[in-house]
C-alpha cells in the first residue's frame, strides 16, 4: 500500500456528533492553527467553535482571571461560541470585567479548586442552594463541565461548556480531550506574550542598539543574532557555535575576564549579569557591547539556560575615555595636568627610592612668555605653547612624564635617568626650541626656553624637595641670560 499523507485540517467533519473521534479531530484540527498558524486570538475562537459542534453543548466560553486577593476575584468575559443567539452572553454588561466577592465557602473551593488546575463538572439539579446553584440558575444551565487554563503554572482563564438543552454527563476520556483544548489555549496565551515581548524586544532594539545572544547549558551551543556579528546590512544567518566559537567573537584580553565574571554571578545572588566586553565584527572592528543576561534554573537547581541582549556601548565607551583624558590632561596642550604630575611625581620618586634608582626632573619655562603674548595675542601663545609641549613630548621616551605646571611652566621626569643622560634630553629640547621658529597662523615666532634640572638619587626625600631644588635651578638658568640649563648643586635629602 502507498504511504498515504494529509494534514488534520482534512481531516473529515463526518463524525457523528457527540463522539469522541469527533472531539478528538476537533481538537487536532485546532491544534495545527494554534500552535502555528493564526493563535491569538482568532484561533482560540476557532477552537471554541468547533468543540462547541463536536461536543453538541450551548456555549462554550472562556473566563479571563484578572486578579485574586482574598476577598475579590476579577474576571473578564472574553471568549464564547453559542450554539444558538439565545445562549449568547458575551458583551453582557454583568460578565465585563466584573468582581465576586469571596464570602461564601462554596465560592472559595471552586476558586481554590481552579487555581490547583482543577476541573468542576456540576449538574444543576444537584446542587445545594448557594453560589453555583444560583449563578447556573440565572443562566438556565441545566450542566456544566469547567477546566482551568494554566499559564506557566498559573491560573491564567477558565474554559467552560454550559448545557442549556439537556443534562450532560461528562465521561473522563472527553475531560482528558478537553484538558488538551485548554492546553492548547495556554499555548496560544504564550505565543501571544512572546509576541508582544518580541515586538518590545524590537522596540527596545532600535532605541539601544542591541542584539540577542544565549547559552544552553544542555548542548553547550552559543547562539547569536545575525547583526551582533554582522555589520554590513543584509539577510545573514544567526550563528548557532560551540563555546570555543562563540568566545572567538570576543576579545582575547576579555575573554578569561569575562568567564570569570559569569562563574561569580552564578555563584552569587545577582538576578542580572552585566559586563562590558569586545566583540570582534565580521570585518575585525572591535566593538564595545555590555552583556546584560539572566540564567535560568531547571527544577533541580542545575543552570539550563543563559540568554540575554549585547547592547551597543560604543558611545557610552568613547564618552569614559573621553571624561578619563579630559581628567588627567591639560586641555591646552594635551599633556598630563598638574595633579596628575603630582600624582606621578609622589609613585616614580616612591619606585626610585624602593629601588635605590636616580631620578631627574627638569622645569622649562618658556623665554620673556608674557612679551609675546602682549605682544602678538593670547591666540599666538596658546599656539606657541601647544607646540612647546609636542617638541618637549617629541624629546622623551615612552615611559617619560610630560606635564604643564600652569602658565608656560612644564616638568619632565626621567625616571632612572643619571645626570649625564637627564642633561642630554634637556639640551635637546632647548636646541629643538631654539632652532626651528615656532608657526602660529602663518606666522613665525622665535622662541627659546629655560631648564631647571635636578637629578635625585634615590635616597628618601619628599616630593616638595625635588621640585623646589629644580625650580632654584631654574632661575638661575634665567638669571644666567636664558635660553639655557641650569643644574641643582645638591641631590636634595630629606
Ligand atoms: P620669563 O622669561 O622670566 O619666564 O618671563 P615670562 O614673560 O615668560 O614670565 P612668566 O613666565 O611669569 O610669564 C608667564 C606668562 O604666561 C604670563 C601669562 O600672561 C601667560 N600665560 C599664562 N597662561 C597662559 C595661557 O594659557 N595662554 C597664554 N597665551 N598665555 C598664558
Ligand atoms: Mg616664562
Amino acid at each position: 500500500m502507498p504511504m498515504q499523507t494529509g494534514t488534520f485540517n482534512s481531516l473529515g467533519g463526518d463524525y457523528e456528533e457527540g463522539t469522541k473521534a469527533s472531539l478528538l479531530s476537533a481538537i487536532a484540527r485546532n491544534a495545527e492553527e494554534l500552535t502555528s498558524g493564526k493563535g491569538w486570538p482568532d484561533g482560540v475562537n476557532d477552537l471554541l467553535e468547533t468543540l462547541g459542534r463536536a461536543t453538541g453543548v450551548s456555549r462554550v466560553w472562556i473566563f479571563q482571571t484578572v486578579s485574586v486577593t482574598p476577598t475579590h476575584i476579577t474576571q473578564n468575559y472574553t471568549f464564547e461560541w453559542a450554539a444558538a443567539p439565545e445562549y449568547a452572553q458575551l458583551g453582557m454588561s454583568m460578565f465585563n470585567m466584573f468582581t465576586n466577592a469571596i464570602d461564601q465557602n462554596e465560592y472559595r473551593e471552586l476558586i481554590r479548586s481552579r487555581q490547583r488546575g482543577e476541573w468542576q463538572k456540576t449538574m444543576t439539579r444537584d446542587l445545594e442552594p448557594g453560589y453555583l446553584l444560583d449563578s447556573q440558575t440565572i443562566q438556565n444551565i441545566k450542566s456544566m463541565l469547567t477546566i482551568p487554563i494554566m499559564v506557566d503554572e498559573e491560573w491564567w482563564g477558565t474554559l467552560g461548556f454550559d448545557d442549556c438543552e439537556r443534562e450532560y454527563d461528562w465521561d473522563d476520556v472527553e475531560i482528558a480531550l478537553l484538558r488538551t483544548a485548554a492546553y492548547l489555549i495556554s499555548n496560544a496565551v504564550l505565543r501571544d506574550r512572546l509576541s508582544a515581548k518580541r515586538k518590545q524586544f524590537q522596540i527596545l532594539r532600535g532605541i539601544t542598539d542591541s542584539a540577542a545572544w544565549s547559552y544552553d547549558f544542555r548542548t553547550g551551543q552559543v547562539w547569536l543574532a545575525a547583526e551582533l556579528i554582522h555589520t554590513v546590512p543584509m539577510p545573514v544567518e544567526n550563528l548557532n557555535l560551540s563555546l570555543r566559537g562563540g568566545l572567538r567573537h570576543i576579545h582575547p584580553e576579555d575573554r578569561r575576564p569575562l568567564l570569570r565574571a559569569v562563574r561569580a554571578y552564578m555563584d552569587g545572588d545577582k538576578e542580572v549579569f552585566r559586563y562590558d566586553v569586545r566583540l570582534f565584527t565580521d570585518c575585525g572592528d572591535q566593538r564595545w557591547v555590555e552583556l546584560i543576561g539572566n540564567l535560568s534554573r531547571g527544577r533541580s537547581g542545575r543552570p539550563e539556560q543563559f540568554a540575554g541582549i549585547a547592547v551597543d556601548i560604543r558611545a557610552r565607551k568613547q564618552e569614559e575615555e573621553r571624561l578619563r583624558v579630559e581628567a588627567v590632561t591639560d586641555p591646552l596642550t594635551g599633556v598630563l595636568n598638574r595633579r596628575v604630575f603630582w600624582r606621578e611625581l609622589q609613585s616614580r620618586l616612591d619606585r626610585s627610592i624602593g629601588y635605590r634608582e636616580p631620578l631627574a626632573l627638569l622645569i622649562l619655562d618658556i623665554d620673556r612668555f608674557k612679551t609675546l603674548n602682549d605682544t602678538h595675542g593670547h591666540v599666538a601663545g596658546d599656539g606657541v605653547l601647544r607646540q612647546f609641549a609636542a617638541r618637549c613630548m617629541k624629546a622623551v621616551r615612552a615611559g617619560d612624564v610630560v606635564a604643564r605646571l600652569g602658565g608656560d611652566e612644564f616638568v619632565i621626569l626621567l625616571p632612572g635617568e643619571r645626570c649625564p643622560s637627564a642633561r642630554v634630553v634637556a639640551e635637546r629640547i632647548l636646541k629643538s626650541v631654539a632652532e626651528e621658529p615656532f608657526t602660529v597662523d602663518g606666522r613665525d615666532f622665535q622662541v627659546t626656553a629655560s631648564i631647571g634640572l635636578c637629578v635625585h638619587d634615590g635616597s628618601p626625600v619628599a616630593p616638595a624637595r625635588i621640585l623646589d631644588a629644580a625650580d632654584a635651578a631654574l632661575y638661575r638658568a634665567k638669571r644666567g641670560g636664558r635660553n639655557r640649563l641650569a643644574e641643582a648643586d645638591d641631590c636634595p635629602v630629606g
